[in-house]
């Protein structure tokens, strides 16, 4: 192995295309591209059923796309620092680049494999491949850290510009790894299967792929077909970005592009609202970073007070799609069957976990965690927060949804239930009553 190679640390950037550490380590010399898997350093939050069965294809594909390139993807389980030094003395590597995490558990396993590889006497560098703006680089102008979406999307607007984004997709480059090192036969465990396997491809290639289509096909109609469950208007790129097959910069370069946009143009509304969607995932992750305690305590702790309560048949009733009320077990169906909902049918069926049946948001976000393929800690937990009130920005604890109202506003014609729900069956509660019976317990809580 030549002495200059430099070990790449794949993480959650399983792409060629606009990855600064790969970019960089391609740049000085052979690259030896590596994933580790080591769940237990995500603490409560190793990767879910779902997000496990498209991490293993996504492997696939970044293998496949690597040595193309002439690269061979090593995979190796964890520890992660242990793996790492394993292999710098197996490669005389000088250097581990890799790309940053934002999530508490992460951060804190990357600075002790930092400082550890630092005293080895290794050349460490890390880089932003996942995020517009890093979430230690915006402060209000009083010094403090953004609680309210408005301004943080200005400020994000601001800094960056709506099409201004230098990134790196057509870099050209050759990768060399030494054949000889070995490779782990690494099982990433998990029983979720798609029913339709067709609707996802993993990888970077799919990725695109799905962008494309989206830009092509839906993004002049986004700012409707949005909220629209029963079409199929929204990008789909949600694991994607989830494990950086591919990311926001390269989409946003990629929706503002006249050549590949040349209906909407980038300035026009649905350009914009689309990518205030992405911003509300970097929000997401400014929020996580500023206030790591969130994916299990409310951001406004006066909610911990709250009087949410497991009932655990109602609870099974709601994770198997059996509540009675068909929009509800329509997104519970499509959860179960595909890994993924639809945004609109997140809120409403989150509404009706934490108000309807008064049952603790952090219990949703567990089961959504575990049947998402696009499970994201800081998605997720600014997502349940935000129906259940007790968050950022959040919506206010008394706009319950009607899941009938919502039903008829955004699934006109019943077609997003007919495709998704089972039989109809007696609904578990009555939401008028729950909704009465949610309201009062709000009284109680404010009243404190
Ligand atoms: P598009 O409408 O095409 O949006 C493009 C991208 O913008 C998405 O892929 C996503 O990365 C980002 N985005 C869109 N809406 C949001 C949002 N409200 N918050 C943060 N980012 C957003 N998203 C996840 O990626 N992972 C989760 O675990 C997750 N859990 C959620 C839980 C609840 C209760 C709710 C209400 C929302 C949750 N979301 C989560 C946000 C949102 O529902 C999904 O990102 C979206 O449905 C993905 O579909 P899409 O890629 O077609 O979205």
């Amino acid at each position: 192995m030549e002495k200059h190679s430099v070990i790449v640390w794949f993480r959650r950037d399983l792409r060629v295309a606009d990855n600064p550490a790969l970019a960089e380590a391609a740049a000085a010399g052979a690259v030896v591209p590596v994933y580790i898997w080591s769940p237990e350093e995500d603490g409560e939050w190793a990767p879910g059923d779902a997000a496990r069965w498209w991490l293993a294809r996504s492997l696939e594909a970044l293998g496949r796309d690597l040595q193309r390139r002439g690269g061979r993807l090593i995979v190796r389980r964890g520890p992660s620092l242990d793996a790492l030094r394993e292999l710098t003395q197996e490669t005389g590597a000088r250097g581990v680049y890799w790309n940053r995490l934002y999530e508490p558990a992460a951060i804190a396993r990357d600075k002790k494999v930092e400082r550890e590889l630092v005293r080895d006497g290794l050349e460490v560098k890390t880089f932003n491949a996942s995020l517009l703006i890093e979430p230690d680089e915006l402060r209000t102008k009083q010094g403090g850290v953004y609680r309210v979406f408005t301004p943080f999307w200005r400020a994000v607007m601001e800094r960056v510009g709506e099409c201004n984004f230098e990134f790196q997709s057509k870099l050209k480059f050759e990768l060399r790894t030494e054949n000889a090192l070995r490779g782990e036969n690494v099982n990433i465990p998990c029983r979720f299967e798609p029913k339709r396997p067709a609707d996802w491809i993993p990888g970077e290639a799919g990725a695109k792929k799905q962008l494309d289509r989206f830009i092509k096909n839906h993004l002049e109609n986004y700012p409707v077909g949005r909220d629209r469950p029963d079409w199929d208007g929204t990008s789909r790129l949600s694991p994607h970005l989830h494990f950086g097959e591919i990311g926001p910069r390269q989409v946003v370069g990629r929706v503002c592009d006249p050549a590949l946009n040349p209906g909407v143009g980038s300035q026009a509304r649905p350009t914009t609202a689309f990518i205030r969607q992405l911003v509300w995932r970097e929000f997401a992750h400014y929020l996580l970073f500023h206030f790591p305690n969130t994916p299990a305590e409310p951001l406004r702790p006066e909610f911990g007070k709250f009087e949410w309560k497991m009932d655990k048949r109602k609870f099974e009733a709601w994770k198997q799609g059996r509540t009675g009320y068909p929009i509800v077990d329509a997104g519970m169906r499509q959860l179960i069957e595909t890994g993924w909902m639809h945004n609109r049918v997140r809120m409403i069926v989150a509404s009706f976990l934490v108000k309807d049946l008064m049952i603790p948001w952090q219990a949703g976000a567990r089961y959504f965690w575990e049947t998402l393929v696009d499970a994201d800690l800081a998605n997720n937990t600014l997502g349940w927060q935000w129906v259940a009130g007790c968050g950022a920005d959040a919506a206010p604890f008394f706009r319950i949804y009607n899941p009938g109202l919502q039903a008829k506003k955004f699934d006109p014609d019943g077609e997003y239930a007919r495709r998704w729900a089972g039989a109809e069956i007696k609904p578990i509660v009555d939401h008028r009553a729950a909704a009465m019976a949610a309201m009062a317990a709000y009284r109680r809580f404010k009243r404190g």
